[in-house]
This record gives C-alpha cells, structure tokens and sequence, in this order.
C-alpha cells in the first residue's frame, strides 16, 4: 500500500468569514490533482460553514489547527476535539504547531493528551514538530525533533499511531521566506521514518504520511515533494491564495 500523499493548508489566524468561505469555494470547483488529499485547516468558526462546500469532493477535506485536551468541562474559550469531530466532513486536527508551542506553551506531554483526545474522538492528527535556528546549528536538530515525536506520540498503540499524519516544520522555515533544502528535508524525514521503524516496525513506517512544512510556495513544492521521503507539505502563507495553493497541490 503506498502511504497517502498529502497537500494541507493552515490558514493560521487569517481571513474573516466571507473570505473564507470564498476561498473554499474556489477549491472545491477546482480542478484538484488526483491521487493526493488536499486538506484546509482553517480557524474554528469557519468549519462548520466550510465542511457542506466539501461534502461531495473526496480528496477535499476539512481540519482544525487545535483542540483542548480534556472532553468537556469549565475550560472558557477552548473547543474540544469531541466538538470538532461533531462538524460532519471534519477529519483532521494539527497539533503541536511551532506556534501553539512557542507562544502558547505547549510541551510534548501536553501533546501526547492532545493526540490521545483527537484520536478517541476519531479525528486524525497532522502533528508538528521542528527544530528552531540555534537548535539546528548547534546540530541538535534531529535529536530534537526525535524528543518531540517520542514523547508526544510513542505512547500511541501501532493502531492508533496509523492514523497520525507528521508535519517536520523546521521553525526558521515557518513564515520567514527561508525553505529547507529539498536534502535538509529529506534527511530530517529519513531520520523519522527510521525512528518510526524502531517503534513500531516498517510497515508502519512506510505507511506513515510525512509533511515537510515551512515556506513551501509554488516554485520549490515539485523539488521538495520529489523527495522520496517526503509525502506532501503543510503549507502556511500560500494556502491562502487559491492558484498558489493549488499549484502546490499539483505538484507531484
Ligand atoms: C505553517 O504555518 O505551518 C507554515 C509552514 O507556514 P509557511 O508556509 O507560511 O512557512
């Protein structure tokens, strides 16, 4: 079985309602590449706008960009993974972004509840992990990195661990215009599916969904995606634009 390939945006915290829905629009009469799941994480209040526009185009599908932890309770602004996977069409969540860990201080133990949370309410998590400039030129990038995934997902059975999607985001990549060279980020990914193979053995691994994530754009997606470690990319500031998202998807 060869492993899905995967084009997801992160809308981040961009675009009212209108736009929004105006830009799912546009994606789903599109022409989308076929043989590779095209996935838009938008912010929550979209969602359930978004998730009737998707219902008949099969590699279209819808995630969120965070959940809670916890299943319901006294926790004032959050939204449970439980709450998202009520929004018919919803089928992912990414957690662990750069983002929600730097600004928002989230650790890997904290992750690893979230996963458990995303998976029993049936969502698939497209889960971050990437190293910051100092950490990679002090070269402590990839134990890093294999830190991030042990801790936030090794506790997972192989059963549940099938249904996480991995999105490598080296930090001083994400948002800055600098991509990792199409070989940075073959062998960070190489180096992850071998992890995954101690883990939880080949098959696992070679069926596991690797997103590189950091400045991808229409003109370096085909070099990276080309990469034979490499299973699609978790794309920030050109997901909102429709040509230049779906000029990314479109590259394999
Ligand atoms: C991201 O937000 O996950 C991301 C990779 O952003 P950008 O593509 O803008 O670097």
């Amino acid at each position: 079985m060869a492993r899905q390939k995967m084009v997801a945006g992160n809308w981040k915290m961009n675009k009212n309602l209108d736009d929004g829905i105006a830009l799912a629009k546009t994606l789903a009469k599109s022409d989308l590449p076929s043989g590779v799941e095209v996935v838009m994480c938008t912010p929550f209040i979209h969602l359930t706008s978004i998730a009737p526009l998707l219902k008949d185009i099969p590699n279209l599908n819808l995630g969120a960009q965070n959940c809670h932890q916890e299943e319901s309770g006294a926790y004032t602004g959050e939204i449970s993974a439980g709450m998202l996977a009520s929004i018919e069409g919803l089928s992912y969540v990414v957690l662990g972004h750069s983002e929600r860990r730097a600004f928002f201080g989230e650790d890997n133990a904290l992750l690893a509840k979230k996963t458990d949370a995303a998976l029993a309410a049936g969502l698939r998590p497209i889960f971050c992990c990437g190293e910051p400039l100092e950490v990679r030129e002090a070269g402590n990038h990839v134990a890093l990195v294999a830190a991030q995934i042990t801790e936030g997902l090794f506790h997972l059975s192989a059963e549940d661990f099938a249904k996480v999607v991995i999105a490598y985001e080296p930090v001083w990549a994400i948002g800055t215009g600098v991509t990792a060279s199409p070989q940075q980020a073959q062998d960070m990914h190489k180096e992850i599916r071998d992890l995954i193979v101690g883990k939880y053995g080949a098959e696992v691994a070679d069926n596991t969904t690797i997103l590189y994530g950091g400045s991808v754009k229409p003109n370096n997606a085909e070099e990276l995606f080309g990469q034979p470690d490499v299973d699609g990319g978790l794309v920030g500031g050109a997901s909102l634009q429709a040509d230049d998202f779906l000029a990314i998807a479109g590259s394999y």
